[in-house]
């Protein structure tokens, strides 16, 4: 049996009349639950409109340029009477059929932009879950396993939501990877990078400095009491939220218990629901001599127990890169071998072409197709072997970097135990509200899968906890996006060319040559280039790319133009401070309006 329904535009907030300015379905489509059906512009944003079930079009009863509000139909619904695909997504929604062991758990450029929110989503209030067992040393409502960005954002947030938050934590310090041997004390040292080769660069303005000293075990005390102001505050944040934290290594021993080997000796948990954020760890490729200290991952460089007069980094990707960059500064000649055929794989090549033009004239060899293949430690220091067109078949460098990747922690949690499946290579599969296969069990950060970022892993944690909390929530983020905070910074969001060529999307592209902008030249960093990718025929905002100085805090403005739904026309004209780096933007999408006042581009001459 079917039945004919009319689909009305949901509570859209406080507007009153707002126009269509797509209709994304047509008459005898077959269309799932939460698939879009419209777009709404106002003079504030845009929303896609979700269909709260499945079916089959019958008619659409709107077009574009229509105003409409709250309990216009849209369109008219052929569903089978059997109950609506939305029902099975109640309680968190959980669709274990879009689950893949090992990929990427994410698809950015998501649809489900409203599935979270007021469009159409009819879940339950929080479910009752089954009580922490009580014959366990400790019991809570949520117990997250690791305190790096992810977990301690999940705990902190699942406190504030009134939930009891255990928090499992296997080093000394909060903050994991990111705050202790990541984001934070390599952007400390970033920082020190920039000033000493900005000092330098500052001859060709008539400014010349000496040449610097540095105090390595100076540097690297400043670079603790930054990461110990941090780490010391999210202490004093659990301890003001009722956070309690077990330090210990954990694994499950059960779908509702962790063991964790405290000091004190083995401390149980009980829990009713747990958030598993244990992140990632460095790859460390074979046949190289990992007992010598200077043989290094990212976590022993950011020690900083020498400044070696040569340096081999391997692994020319982005950690890879700003170490160098770091250890260039400090007075290392770097040399960088990189299997890939250009710096950053998988980077947009213009954008990545600027950083090569930089380092290239610093460095003192940059090896792409090309690796290392075993190495030896001897007295005066680390023998490498190559492989590779251009590469000697050895050299000896004082120290040998390797930054090839990180692996996720997924098999060293004991998940087995809690029935949660881990892929071969370590990652955990989740939906878009974070839940593993295990309904109760949630999963957040490095550990789910790629971009491994701060910034993921942090807004993958609030939307664990408020699913925990019993709240409409779930992972709809258009894009992440990526910053190499290299000199220069190279930062990229949504779509990329990269991405657009492998894939047949139809783009169009402006770019922004930063010699043309005021602030970049007297800055002396006319090096830059500001992109904008955009939809030909909407001319709606699909992606940027910022190569050049802070390219990393100039491209959150265009983040939130694509998850505004902005269009090329709304940047360019939106007033951008002057004299700014910020401005490159707007010249972008200005260039792509053909509005440009700032450079002068011919007009192509009509066929
Ligand atoms: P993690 O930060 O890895 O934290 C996991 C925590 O879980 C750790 O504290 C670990 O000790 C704990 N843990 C694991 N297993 C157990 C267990 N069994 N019991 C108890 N505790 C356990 N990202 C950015 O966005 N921007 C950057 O600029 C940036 N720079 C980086 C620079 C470097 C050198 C590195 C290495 C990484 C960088 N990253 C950066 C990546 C970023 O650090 C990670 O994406 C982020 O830390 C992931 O957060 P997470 O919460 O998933 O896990």
């Amino acid at each position: 049996m079917s039945q004919t329904k009319d689909i009305p535009v949901p509570d859209i907030g406080d507007f009153d009349s707002v126009e269509i300015i797509e209709v994304l379905v047509s008459e005898g489509d077959e269309i799932q639950a939460e698939d879009s059906l419209i777009t709404l512009e106002s003079d504030k944003a845009s929303m896609e409109i979700p269909s709260p079930e499945g079916g089959t079009v019958k008619s659409v009863k709107v077009k574009v340029g229509d105003k409409v509000a709250e309990g216009d139909v849209i369109l008219t619904l052929e569903t089978a009477d059997s109950g609506s695909a939305s029902d099975e997504k109640q309680d968190g929604g959980e669709d274990k059929a879009e689950k893949k062991q090992d990929e990427p758990a994410k698809q950015e450029q998501s649809t489900k932009k409203e599935a979270a929110g007021k469009g159409g989503d009819d879940r339950k209030e929080r479910p009752q879950r089954k009580p922490a067992p009580d014959d366990t040393d400790i019991q809570c409502q949520v117990l997250v396993l690791g305190s790096g960005p992810g977990g301690y954002t999940a705990a902190f947030r699942a406190a504030d939501l009134g939930l009891e938050v255990v928090l499992v934590e296997r080093f000394d310090s909060l903050g994991g990877v990111c705050l202790n041997v990541g984001c934070i004390p390599s952007k400390a040292y970033l920082h020190t990078a920039e000033v000493i080769t900005g000092a330098e660069d500052m001859a060709e303005h008539g400014v010349t400095f000496g040449k610097p000293k540095i105090d390595n075990k100076k540097l690297a005390a400043w670079k603790d009491k930054v990461v110990g102001k941090l780490t010391g505050g999210l202490k004093s944040m659990a301890k003001q939220r009722g956070v309690t934290v077990v330090h210990g290594n954990g694994q499950f021993t059960s779908p509702q218990t962790v063991a964790v080997e405290t000091k004190d000796g083995t401390k149980t948990v009980g829990f009713e629901q747990a958030i598993i954020a244990a992140g990632s760890e460095s790859i460390k490729i074979p046949n190289l001599p990992w007992d010598d200290e200077r043989v290094m991952t990212s976590t022993l460089a950011l020690d900083l127990a020498e400044i070696p007069k040569r340096l081999l980094v391997v692994g020319g990707g982005i950690i890879g890169m700003e170490m160098a960059c770091v250890y260039d500064a400090l007075g290392s000649k770097v040399t960088v071998v990189e299997m890939a055929d250009g710096l950053m794989p998988g980077t947009d090549r213009d954008l990545v072409k600027v950083l090569e033009k930089r380092v290239k004239g610093r460095y003192e060899n940059i090896f792409l197709k090309s690796k290392v293949t075993r190495a030896e430690a001897q007295k005066g220091g680390i023998k490498v072997h190559f492989e590779g067109d251009k590469t000697p078949d050895t050299d000896t460098f004082d120290r040998v970097l390797v930054s090839v990747g990180r692996v996720p922690n997924g098999h060293n949690i004991g998940a087995d135990a809690a029935g949660v499946e881990v892929g071969e290579r370590g990652f955990i599969a989740v939906d878009e509200y974070q839940r593993t296969n295990v309904e109760h069990i949630f999963a957040i950060g490095d550990i789910v899968g790629q971009p491994m970022l701060a910034h993921k892993a942090t807004h993958e944690g609030k939307v664990a906890a408020e699913v925990c909390a019993g709240e409409k929530s779930a992972f709809d983020a258009r894009t992440i996006p990526s910053v190499a905070y290299t000199d220069p910074e190279i930062a990229w969001m949504g779509l990329t060319e990269t991405a657009a060529k492998e894939q047949g999307v139809k783009y169009e592209k402006a770019s922004f040559p930063w010699q043309a902008s005021g602030r970049a030249l007297g800055m002396g960093r006319e090096d830059g280039v500001t992109k904008v990718l955009y939809d030909p025929e909407t001319h709606r905002i699909l992606g940027a790319g910022i190569a050049g100085a802070h390219a990393g805090d100039l491209i959150a403005e265009a983040t939130l133009a694509l998850e505004m739904g902005a269009d090329i026309q709304d940047v360019g004209l939106t007033i951008h401070p002057h004299p700014t780096l910020s401005e490159t933007f707007a010249f972008a999408n200005e260039i792509a309006e053909g509005t440009i006042t700032d450079l002068y581009i011919p007009k192509k001459k009509k066929k």
